[in-house]
């Protein structure tokens, strides 16, 4: 679609930001880089459509074209995830947890989820969040020796509580999630089981996560994340009631119109993620973080739980005299971008934080392989401890900036990026 650009301050600060992206090493763990196609199909017509309802049922005229195109977007995700139903309609994914929240629990329902700060996310009962304010929701937490769940004790504790809904699923948990054992605990102390695979979605999709679509009742999940769509929501379920539950629940429960411009985009990303490209990435996500957190355990640096099976890991800061926010900022300093993070018993505030989280979808995506993870450990371990040490930095800001530049992220595909 041609046009002129006349929104200069906008264009200008979406010119940096792009320029940004291409020029920093994304490394905070719930980003990615989407494909110049899936950032494509957001800037289309579909924009314009009102669509409230669902395909066939809907009560706007005119839908017969954004039809097909979410009839394709469910079709793709029940696929991609093997499951029998699918609502590509969220529109993002504390909204797929409204919506699945609603469906399964009535207003005071007991709900036990991760807690907060050992990983939780703050739709799994934020007391600003709805779903701390509708719901009472109780937290399981890691061990504090393994910085691990021990799905012992996760069962003692759903025993006692009898919930009628377990959550599982994390923002900041770097080991592999046992949903079989959530599985039987949940069948057990007789509550229902939510998954949230957020983070985890596109490992499940590339097949190096086990899937939880075989276990839970109703999984959610975000569409940008490992996934490497658009920003937004999604939910997948087997059960047809679960189903027609959860689609009143997004809409008119949560939302009104969808985004059909998004889920054109999401159906790209599904069909993307079919790909044996996508399962590629997906191993060396995996296999990226492994050799980076390696390196950095290497140097003397302690990660909750001693390393990762995932995308992420936790980076503890304590030892080196540093908080999350300093450790942040010294990472940005350089063009590594994270985010501070809480670790499993921390003593500061979240605005301060022990920790830095980090991860490897986006780095993986624009092409870097274990050598640049060596690389980037012994970066950031140097810096860490050394935080003082300006012409350190600027070596490693000059190096960094040149591994960026040697991974373009939109080769080629500059006009659609931009
Ligand atoms: C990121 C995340 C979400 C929410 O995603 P938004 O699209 O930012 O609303 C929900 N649950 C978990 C576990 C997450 O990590």
């Amino acid at each position: 679609m041609e046009f002129q650009r006349t929104d200069d301050a906008i264009w200008s600060a979406i010119d940096a930001e792009t320029n940004r992206q291409e020029e920093q090493l994304e490394l905070i763990a719930s980003e990615n880089n989407a494909s110049a196609e899936v950032i494509a199909a957001m800037g289309t017509s579909l924009t314009n459509k009102y669509a409230e309802g669902y395909p066939n049922r809907r009560y706007y005229g005119g839908c017969e074209h954004v039809d097909e195109v979410e009839d394709i977007a469910r079709d793709r995700l029940k696929q991609l995830f093997g499951s029998d139903r699918a609502n590509v309609q969220p529109h993002s994914g504390t909204q797929a947890n409204v919506a699945a929240l609603m469906a399964l629990l009535s207003a005071g329902d007991k709900v036990l989820a991760m807690d907060l700060n050992h990983g939780g996310h703050l739709s799994h009962g934020h007391p600003k969040n709805f779903s701390g304010e509708f719901y009472e929701f109780h937290g399981y937490g890691v061990e504090e020796d393994t910085g691990r769940l021990d799905m012992d004790r996760v069962r003692e504790q759903a025993m006692s509580l009898r919930p009628k809904l377990i959550l599982a699923g994390a923002s900041a948990y770097s080991r592999s999630i046992d949903f079989k054992a959530f599985r039987s605990i949940a069948d057990d102390a007789g509550a229902l089981l939510l998954v949230d695979m957020a983070h985890i979605a596109g490992l499940v999709a590339g097949g190096v996560h086990e899937s939880p679509v075989p276990y839970a009742d109703v999984v959610t999940m975000t569409t940008h994340k490992t996934l490497r769509g658009p920003r937004g929501g999604a939910i997948v379920c087997n059960d047809v009631e679960w189903l027609k539950k959860i689609n009143t629940a997004v809409f008119p429960g949560g939302q009104g119109g969808p985004l059909m411009h998004v889920i054109a985009a999401k159906a790209i990303a599904f069909r993307e993620a079919m790909t044996d490209d996508f399962k590629t990435y997906a191993k060396n996500v995996v296999e990226n973080a492994n050799i980076l957190a390696e390196t950095l355990v290497g140097r003397g640096m302690r990660l909750v739980s001693g390393g990762t099976d995932n995308h992420l890991m936790l980076v503890d800061v304590t030892a080196q005299g540093l908080t999350g926010d300093v450790a942040e900022d010294l990472l940005h300093s350089v063009g590594l971008t994270c985010n501070k993070n809480l670790i499993p018993y921390d003593q500061q505030p979240p605005m301060k934080a022990s920790g830095v989280r980090i991860g490897t979808a986006a780095i993986t995506t624009r092409g870097l392989n274990g050598d640049d993870m060596r690389t980037m450990g012994a970066w950031i371990a140097d810096l860490l401890h050394s935080p003082n040490d300006d012409s350190l930095a600027k070596r490693i800001r000059g190096e960094a900036a040149a591994m960026a530049a040697s991974h373009p992220l939109y080769k080629g595909q500059a006009a659609a990026a931009r």
